[in-house]
């Protein structure tokens, strides 16, 4: 009896890796065809300051144009390219599209205060030596000046590895900014903060989610705050979709927030028409300055 169930269970075991393997292989097929002809696009949430709601810079984040699924979530293929090395291939053309269209931005409106532009750099990027070049020529073909660029990088990305360290180290020197993404999610070592040259933190989205019914996420946040003052990193929370959290982070020191409540991530001309919105409105949020995407 329990041979026989041990080896149905084999058999059921297999038939799943088998498929799961060959989905994989499929996608990692379709990721080369995707990079070869360019099916990649990016959207941009905004980065607001909490007190007045303005919009200071923005976050870009990709989505694969598939042919048939149409737009793929970046969790669905980053963690696989991550895995194959593709990232190194999508992660520069996402360089280069999101510095090109932050000088589009500049270059559109000179007489306001131009927004920076966020991008996600996987752990896999920042251990490869050609990053620091990839930025610079990224900046230089859009005439981007460096301190509008920040590299986002994960707390996993960067925990005790040396060679990540001293490309961040580069890249501060080339004048880009850095943000440590997700922060509190690891089990990160607190020290980390004092050897990374990170210039702010982003309250990872899950201690934001409940942080006014649970009192353990909103200790969680207010630690990540006083220590990000003590330490003079600018901080930014992550997925602010009610009034009532970004009043409460606000209040517990968070500068700068992003999320649904402000907007959901858009197309380029839809940052365009949030800025003139703004613009347009002196009440702030209630003002009318959402936009539904
Ligand atoms: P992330 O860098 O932490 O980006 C924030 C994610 O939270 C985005 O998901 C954004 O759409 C989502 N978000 C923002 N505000 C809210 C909110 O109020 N509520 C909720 N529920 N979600 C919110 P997205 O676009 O699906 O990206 C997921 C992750 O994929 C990113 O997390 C980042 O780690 C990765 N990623 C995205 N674009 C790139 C890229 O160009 N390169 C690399 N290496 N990774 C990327
Ligand atoms: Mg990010
Ligand atoms: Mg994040
Ligand atoms: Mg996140």
């Amino acid at each position: 009896e329990a041979k026989r169930r041990g080896k149905g269970m084999w058999v059921t075991y297999t038939d799943e890796m088998g498929s799961r393997i060959s989905a994989e292989a499929v996608l990692i097929r379709e990721l080369d065809q995707a990079i070869e002809e360019n099916q990649f696009v990016l959207v941009y949430q905004p980065i607001v300051r909490l007190a007045d709601g303005e919009i200071s810079g923005v976050e870009a984040l990709i989505r694969w144009n598939h042919p048939e699924r149409g737009l793929v979530s970046p969790i669905e293929f980053i963690p696989i390219a991550e895995r194959t090395g593709q990232i190194v291939a999508i992660g520069r053309w996402a360089l280069q599209e999101s510095c090109r269209q932050a000088a589009a931005w500049r270059a559109a409106s000179p007489d306001t205060v131009p927004l920076y532009v966020g991008v996600n750099v996987a752990g896999r990027q920042l251990r490869d030596p050609d990053l620091v070049t990839d930025v610079a020529d990224a900046l230089a073909a859009a005439g981007l000046p460096a301190g509008l660029l920040v590299i986002e990088v994960t707390e996993t990305a960067v925990l005790d590895d040396e060679q990540s360290h001293a490309t961040m180290e580069a890249l501060r020197d080339l004048g880009v900014r850095l943000a440590l993404d997700d922060f509190g999610t690891a089990a990160s070592s607190l020290g980390l903060l004092l050897t990374c040259p990170v210039n702010s933190l982003k309250l990872d989205r899950s201690f934001v989610e409940s942080i006014n019914t649970v009192s353990r996420q909103a200790a969680v946040a207010t630690a990540v705050s006083q220590m990000a003052s003590a330490l003079e990193f600018a901080t930014v929370a992550e997925g602010i979709e009610t009034v009532e959290q970004a009043e409460l982070l606000q209040g517990l020191g968070y500068r700068y927030g992003q999320g649904y409540l402000y907007s959901r991530p858009v197309p380029p001309d839809g940052i365009v028409r949030l800025r003139s919105a703004l613009a347009l409105s002196v009440t702030g949020i209630e003002g009318g300055v959402l936009l539904e995407s």
